[in-house]
């Protein structure tokens, strides 16, 4: 079956997630009863899980693994932003081969965009990176991204998710020349994993979605911290429902 994910036609078979949070996606690997494969690589804490979610009489089977980067064992938190995601959906391309990679998580919204907690969007126009500030010709564009994001209609609506312009950085915390620059380029979500995983996919010729849910607003006046912390559990449970939408779209679609 002809893929409508946007770009030419590619069969999905095989489906890779990567989440940077065990929190954002443990739910969806109890979901679809994934067995644990243990770790991508035995010198790297980045582990992996895997299954096949069974078709029935309307639909395909699909494979779909999940992998996260593993916890720091120096600072025993999960290792979240751009160097640790791209390293581990590497290796799980390599591993697992998916047909289509997405980046699943959590993300910073804007009220200006219309959005409030618990908003699904999906990654469009172009992925771009905030914190990559390179004065030098073709280095400065380099450093944005403005990597394309091939999705269609369908698989927003298959999502019930707003299509939206995604911006990586490995802070949380925004500067001052950070939020101008979310204002001017019309950003709708900040977070820390996205554009290096589009910049990934692209290099190894993989479809790629991002779908981001919500969990704190970048312009109200709650600190990000408190809103993520006070929102993760619920607002990871609202991705893992959209995310099961998206499985049984792509299983039975014609
Ligand atoms: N302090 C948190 C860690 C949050 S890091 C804790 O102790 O658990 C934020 C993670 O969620 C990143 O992986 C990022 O992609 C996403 N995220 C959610 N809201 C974000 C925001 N406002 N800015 C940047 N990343 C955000």
């Amino acid at each position: 079956m002809p893929s409508d994910l946007g770009g030419p036609p590619v069969e999905i078979h095989r489906i890779g997630f990567i989440f940077a949070m065990r929190a954002e996606g443990a739910g969806l690997i109890d979901r679809l009863g994934l067995q644990e494969r243990g770790r991508l690589d035995p010198d790297l804490p980045a582990c992996w899980f895997s299954g096949r979610v069974e078709g029935g009489p309307d639909g395909r089977d699909l494979e779909v693994a999940i992998a996260f980067a593993g916890e720091d064992p120096q600072h025993g938190c999960d290792r979240i932003g751009t160097t640790p995601a791209t390293l581990t959906a590497y290796l799980l391309c390599r591993e697992f081969r998916p047909d289509l990679l997405i980046n699943a998580g959590t993300c910073g919204g804007f009220q200006r965009a219309g959005a409030s907690i618990g908003s699904i969007f999906v990654g469009g126009g172009d992925f771009l990176f905030h914190d990559r500030r390179i004065p030098l010709p073709k280095f400065d564009e380099f450093g944005i991204g403005r990597i394309p994001a091939l999705v269609d209609e369908s698989v927003r609506a298959a999502l019930g998710a707003e299509s939206g312009i995604i911006s990586t950085g490995d802070s949380f915390a925004p500067t001052a020349e950070e939020r101008v620059f979310f204002e001017r380029e019309r950003v709708t979500c900040k977070e820390m994993e996205a554009a290096s995983l589009a910049g990934l996919s692209r290099d190894l010729g993989i479809r790629f979605l991002a779908v981001k849910a919500v969990t704190d607003l970048v312009d109200h006046p709650e600190p990000e911290e408190s809103a993520f912390a006070r929102n993760l559990s619920r607002v990871s449970q609202i991705l893992e429902d959209r995310l099961i939408q998206l499985l049984e779209w792509i299983r039975v679609r014609e």
